[in-house]
């Protein structure tokens, strides 16, 4: 039998609380703030203290919940997760999470954001030694190793699992007792502790802490594994602190504005993208527009640092998904077309500059070109508000191959001819540094692997992308 492992890379969100009698509930909300994290899964799991409670399905977080019965979803902690899935995953419901591991030793429900890099060594050696896999997502792993280790105490087993593992990954994982909460030890995906009167909430992004009316307390910290219980919160290391290597995709793209990362709003550093991109590649043009939502913030600090007036000149219709985060080439092209229109009005006769966050295969900047050029545009001048990324993700991010990335197999010009801009030009790397580490009390830096080719974490093998088990 074939099975593909690899295309299962997650750019999701997690939430858990722990010590609130609606903790279910507020599980759903704070998946509700994490929707664009992922949209093709979403599930709860509930510990009333003495057992785990599942509920969990394809589709996005309100038609999820809308099926739940919260009063059978009761008890005082809880871990949520949504779901990004990419290409190859056959086994849809089956990888959608937090997965839910049931034994006479107890309960073990685990929520990942990230890739586990040596998932593919891992699950040979587990099999080998007789563990059967449920799934064929790379998050399953870890509870078998925590099921496998000698250690008596839970911390230790997972800290000892935890140790395994190699790559981006941020995790959550309740028993009935407990939460556990990780971070990978570069902290390359985001993670952060709030408070809910007396009650300990964890988001992937702090929009969740928001919606549900609860104050951010801190980052979890590279190589930390955070227990809480109804002790209270204990914090140990499994890893040595490395410096911290936060994506900046997250700062570019896939976070919420409203989101603050690493002490950084999203929305404030992206606006400095925008302003650092007009110092560096100023257009001679008379409107500048942003493609709605993620690049909002840097076309008005582009229009605020050049001068120009920022017009409405795309719109997006609310009601579609996110065009990247659909699993085929097909399906994105037909999602951009749906999703964005161009205001005539507001492009007719002008020089437009049209500023997006970043191109991946240049889907998005084509169909916009030349939609805005269709609404009679004189010139379009793309400025994408980020380096070009030339190298894949192992981290989580969709982008798994060089050849699917047109800034990786063309240069500048080919890729201005490809798209039918008039110009294009994107921000320095160190511009963006500058716009994500200005204003930083503390010093931590950032994984920018997608656009430089320098990865924090290394690939070890390249024979993950699918294997044959018999
Ligand atoms: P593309 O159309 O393939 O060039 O992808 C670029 C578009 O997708 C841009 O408009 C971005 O806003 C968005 N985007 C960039 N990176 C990602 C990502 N990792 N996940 C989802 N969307 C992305």
């Amino acid at each position: 039998m074939f099975t593909e492992i690899k295309g299962i890379n997650e750019e999701c969100g997690v939430f858990g609380i722990w010590g609130h009698e609606k903790a279910a509930e507020l599980t759903y909300y704070g998946l509700h703030a994490q929707q664009h994290r992922g949209q093709e899964g979403a599930g709860v799991v509930v510990s009333d203290g003495s057992s785990l409670k599942l509920h969990k399905d394809t589709g996005l977080v309100n038609d999820v919940f809308k099926k739940a019965n919260f009063s059978e979803l009761n008890g005082k902690a809880a871990i949520g997760h949504v779901r990004y899935s990419t290409q190859g995953d056959k086994d849809g419901y089956g990888n959608v999470q937090p997965l839910l591991f049931q034994s006479q030793q107890g309960s073990l429900a685990l929520a990942h954001n990230g890739n586990v890099m040596n998932a593919y060594e891992l699950r040979g050696e587990l099999e080998n030694e007789g563990s059967i896999l449920q799934t064929t997502s790379d998050t399953e792993v870890l509870a078998h190793l925590i099921k496998r280790s000698t250690s008596t105490k839970k911390e230790d087993a997972i800290s000892e699992a935890l140790q395994k593992l190699v790559g981006a990954y941020s995790y959550l994982i309740l028993t009935e007792e407990k939460m556990y909460v990780a971070l990978d030890p570069r902290g390359i995906r985001p993670l952060s502790i709030g408070r809910l009167g007396d009650a300990y909430v964890v988001a992937s992004e702090t929009c969740a802490f928001d919606l549900i009316g609860a104050t951010f307390e801190r980052e979890v910290l590279p190589g930390e594994l955070i227990t809480i219980s109804d002790d209270g919160l204990d914090s140990t290391r499994f890893a040595m602190r490395e410096q911290r290597r936060m994506c900046a995709m997250e700062y570019v793209y896939l976070s919420r504005p409203d989101s603050d990362l690493n002490h950084v709003n999203v929305h404030a550093s992206r606006k400095r993208m925008g302003m650092e991109l007009a110092k560096e590649a100023p257009a001679d043009a008379d409107v500048v527009t942003g493609v709605p939502d993620s690049s909002i913030s840097a076309a008005i600090g582009y229009a605020e640092q050049i001068g120009l007036p920022y017009e409405m000149g795309i719109i997006k219709n609310r009601y579609i998904g996110r065009t990247f985060i659909q699993p085929s080439q097909e399906l994105r092209e037909q999602g951009v077309k749906m999703k964005l229109s161009p205001v005539r009005k507001i492009v007719e006769g002008k020089r437009v500059v049209m500023i997006d966050d970043s191109i991946v295969r240049g889907t998005t900047s084509r169909r916009i070109v030349r939609m805005l050029k269709e609404a009679g545009a004189k010139e379009v001048h793309v400025r994408i508000a980020s380096p070009s990324i030339k190298n894949p993700c192992f981290y989580g991010i969709d982008m798994s191959t060089k050849e699917e990335l047109i800034a990786a197999n063309n240069s500048l010009a080919e890729l201005c001819e490809k798209i039918g801009a008039d110009s294009v030009a994107y921000l320095s790397e160190s511009g963006l540094e500058e716009a994500i580490v200005k204003d930083k009390t503390i010093h931590q830096g950032i994984c920018t692997a997608c656009m430089t080719g320098r990865y924090p974490v290394k690939k070890q093998n390249e024979s993950v992308i699918s294997y044959t088990k018999s």
